[in-house]
């Protein structure tokens, strides 16, 4: 293409009639105007935390539901109200919202505790210092905080994936902190998308957390259409969207689990793929492409951050299942797997690493494994794709590049 073709494409870009109006509201961090189907929760939510107002300590609250369930979003309205009401009435509250998801912030107890220091204006350097003076330094910060707070609500979000990385001293540490703090309480709102992590946490910590307990139920397909077609009114021109596009949307969505973030980003992808093909309006079609698309991109980002054995695994898997019509079991793989491994100059794992591989896989959405007892002849996995059959190709040949088949 030449400088004036270039020139040309951009300009007649500029003059086509756009999909979007305003694409940001699709994007995941926007705050909707009105949260529909979560009135139960929210209001739950605020019955909990209303005590604040009274200058009483709210309950710790524990709010649990698997992704896109309006967790996240739902927390951060009702503690953005509280907090609203709180500086007209000149109630001395402190928020403090923390994505465990982010390494960079709850990596260690170390970090975590440094990083909600530095929320109440403390500096503590980010390694070094032994975790008892970490400690100290926090309790000083809050102890001696600026602006005079007396009630903190520490919302840990995503807890589960802290508690993976740290384990549930720090839990514990967290809920006894208010024996060292002078005329200040410290209530804790956890948020954990793994429905049984509290399951597998200490009992004295479970039963502090858990003063209170909010559950948040996937979606139904037609509750999912209402969050689209209240995102769709702003984001899209009208019209822009063909009969039926919105209920595909919510339809998928609701069989993985009822999730609103999967619904709106299928419908984001497929506005812009439609507008890339230089389309007037998103169709069916355009939804089927998209969640292709996302499927795909799921599993190259998977493909490129594991190991080589994890992707030779994966490679066996999509070789066998577009052979086979009925479900794979992991003794079939492993001469696959084997052959590859032969290919490729890798040592083979033993069977039983491979069917660690494969229960991550699981765990990641790539594949669905259903362990079978075979009686005496002990157990083994049955195998299916959990992602289209029409990204198998794509996603075999994004393999075979990355090991140099
Ligand atoms: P969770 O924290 O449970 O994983 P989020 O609160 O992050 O889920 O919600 C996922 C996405 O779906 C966000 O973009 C959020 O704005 C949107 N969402 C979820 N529930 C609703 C709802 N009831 N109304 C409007 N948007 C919603
Ligand atoms: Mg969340």
């Amino acid at each position: 293409m030449g400088e004036k073709d270039l020139s040309n494409f951009f300009k007649t870009y500029l003059e086509k009639e756009p999909i979007f109006i305003n694409k940001q509201v699709l994007q995941l961090n926007y705050t909707p105007e009105a949260i529909p189907h979560r009135e139960e929760q929210i209001n739950y939510l605020a019955g909990v935390l209303a005590p604040v107002l009274r200058l009483d300590k709210p309950s710790n609250l524990f709010i649990y539901g698997k992704t896109g369930t309006g967790k996240t979003l739902s927390a951060k309205y009702v503690t953005n109200q509280l907090l609203k009401i709180a500086v007209e009435k000149d109630i001395l509250l402190k928020i403090v919202y923390v994505n465990c998801k982010l390494k960079r912030v709850a990596d260690t107890e170390y970090r975590l505790i440094a990083h909600i220091a530095g929320e109440f204006g403390k500096e503590i350097p980010p390694t070094g210092l032994p975790t008892d003076e970490v400690y100290k330094l926090f309790i000083e910060a809050i102890n001696q905080n600026k602006e005079n707070k007396k009630i903190i609500i520490l919302v840990l979000d995503e807890i589960d994936q802290l508690v993976k990385r740290v384990g549930d001293q720090l839990l514990y540490n967290l809920t006894r902190l208010s024996s060292e703090l002078k005329n200040i309480e410290i209530s804790i709102i956890g948020i954990s998308n793994d429905l049984l992590f509290m399951d597998n946490v200490d009992s004295r910590v479970r039963s502090s957390l858990c003063e209170e307990e909010a559950l948040f139920p996937p979606y139904n397909a037609i509750q999912i259409q209402d969050i689209l077609r209240q995102r769709s009114k702003i984001c899209f021109k009208e019209g822009v969207l063909d009969d039926g596009v919105i209920e595909k949307c919510a339809a998928h969505a609701a069989r993985e689990h009822g999730d609103a973030r999967r619904a709106l980003e299928l419908l984001r992808v497929a506005g812009e793929l439609a507008e890339r093909k230089n389309k007037v309006k998103i169709s069916m079609e355009d939804i089927d492409e998209a969640e292709e698309k996302i499927e795909r991109d799921k599993v190259v980002d998977v493909v490129h951050t594991q190991p080589k054995q994890f992707q030779l695994t994966l490679l066996s898997i999509l070789t066998l299942v577009e052979q086979n019509k009925k479900p794979l079991v992991t003794g079939d793989l492993y001469d696959v797997y084997k052959d590859y491994c032969l290919k490729v100059g890798l040592k083979p794992i033993t069977q039983r690493r491979l069917s660690d591989i494969i229960a991550e896989f699981d765990m990641l959405g790539i594949i669905r494994a259903k362990v079978i007892s075979k009686g005496r002849y002990g157990r083994t996995r049955e195998i299916r794709l959990a992602i289209p059959p029409s990204t198998v190709e794509n996603i075999k040949s994004v393999l075979k590049e990355s090991l140099n088949l």
